[in-house]
């Protein structure tokens, strides 16, 4: 780390571009990285440097440096990464595929010479916020679904040097929405001393991942809220996807804040380990140590009332889905109810004629039967006759009775009762 510093003169501000060397062969210089320096109250964009570049700057005089990168360019090219291993010492830990899945941690790491004394501490943590966008939340939705949230991540990696008390922070993949707001946090509120000491930087990031997750807790409130609102007009008509879409929000918005609050109390064990071993060294530093250990205090403190609002938006959506539950079976209960008054109804009044019909049955089938041919009567005689033919009745009425029960009884078999599927419908 002896050249001086000479920004990569790179006019593009993409990615990856390719460079020609001075024998004229192509090579590939990935991840390009932004730099901003704070030196005094004198605060610059240095402009876009490789890795090699950066591991060659000294960003001499200058309290803190800010550098965007792209981590997985980098993990993915071997001179890349051994240029950034070398410049920052970042561990081999860091690069692993569960680090980069994991949802939230804090890693650090203390590099010293061979008498024991403290050349550089590096410190590695990762947050996630969820920011869910309420207003292209659609009122109801379907199994597809376009997508209204975003992930936030704040991955972040800090090397300060012992010698000149110099911070570096490399913010890795930075979403638009947070890249600025955090890099500006920094470079406006870095002291201009050159007293800081390697938990200086963390205060001010923290402060915005607050403000991040603020939003985030109130959006999804905002969400439970309007669907409290509006109870008794979607009484029968709740769209159960989105409560649940927003209900899978708030369940990842609490799991962010939670693993906040337990990587917060690990910084500050960190925190005070470090200052365990290397006591401030003067009042300035002890002053600065104080302030920063109340900052991740108050932070850790304000993360955890965050978390406790979130449980409620996400116990109250659950109220909300019960509730909305409940209505819908009561609804349905009812109107079982009132389907069984009717059918009793009906049931009494088929009951009625069934006896009416029943009381004639047997006169209607004597008096059928009677008035056949095969029966005569003679006045005159005063007496019934039966014709001998009357074996011709019951010959043709009895095969005609068994054939009408067979049919009915196999009737199903050759026309099936078509079940009623919504799927059909
Ligand atoms: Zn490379």
């Amino acid at each position: 780390m002896t050249a001086p510093l000479q920004p990569n003169s790179t006019p593009s501000r993409t990615s990856t571009s390719t460079l020609v060397s001075s024998d004229g062969v192509s090579t590939r210089a990935c991840a390009m990285c932004e730099v901003w320096t704070k030196t005094g109250q004198n605060r610059t964009f240095r402009g876009l440097f490789s890795a090699a570049n950066l591991r060659n700057a000294h960003f001499d005089h200058s309290q803190l440096t800010v550098i965007f990168a792209k981590a997985d360019a980098i993990r993915e090219c071997g001179q890349c990464r051994a240029d950034f291993v070398q410049a920052f010492e970042i561990p081999e830990v860091w690069w692993t595929s569960w680090s980069r899945r994991s949802n939230g941690y804090f890693g650090s790491e203390r590099n010293v010479d061979q008498k024991g004394d403290l050349q550089s501490y590096q410190t590695w943590f990762r947050f996630l916020v969820k920011h869910v966008d309420t207003k292209s939340l659609p009122a109801s939705l379907g199994h597809n679904t376009a997508k209204n949230y975003a992930w936030y991540k704040q991955n972040i990696f800090t090397h300060w040097v012992a010698r000149t008390r110099q911070t570096f922070v490399i913010i890795f993949d930075p979403h638009e929405a947070i890249g600025s707001p955090l890099k500006d946090s920094m470079l406006d509120s870095f002291p201009e001393t050159a007293a800081s000491h390697p938990f200086e930087a963390h205060t001010y990031l923290l402060q915005e991942l607050v403000s991040f997750q603020d939003k985030a807790v109130w959006s999804i409130r905002d969400l439970v809220r309007g669907t409290e609102t509006k109870r008794s007009s979607y009484r029968l008509k709740a769209s159960y996807f989105r409560l649940h879409e927003v209900a899978r929000h708030a369940i990842h918005v609490s799991e962010t804040l939670s693993v906040a609050v337990s990587t917060l109390g690990t910084m500050m064990h960190e925190h005070d380990y470090f200052f365990r071993d290397y006591p401030p060294p003067d009042v300035a530093s002890n002053t600065s140590y104080t302030r920063s250990r109340a900052r991740l205090s108050f932070i850790r403190n304000t993360l955890k009332s965050l978390l406790e609002r979130s449980n409620s938006n996400k116990d109250r959506l659950a109220n909300e889905i019960q509730l909305s539950f409940n209505n819908l079976t009561l609804f349905n209960s009812n109107t079982s109810i009132k389907i069984g008054h009717a059918a009793q109804i009906d049931s009494a009044t088929l009951k009625t004629i069934a006896f009416l019909t029943l009381t004639f049955l047997p006169a209607t089938f004597v008096s059928g039967m009677f008035s056949m041919s095969f029966f005569g009567f003679s006045p005159d005689e005063d007496r019934w006759a039966m014709s001998k033919q009357f074996w011709i009745y019951w010959a043709i009425a009895v095969p005609v009775t068994l054939t009408t029960l067979l049919v009915w009884h196999y009737w199903d078999n050759f026309f099936p009762v078509k079940s009623v599927d919504r799927d059909d419908e």
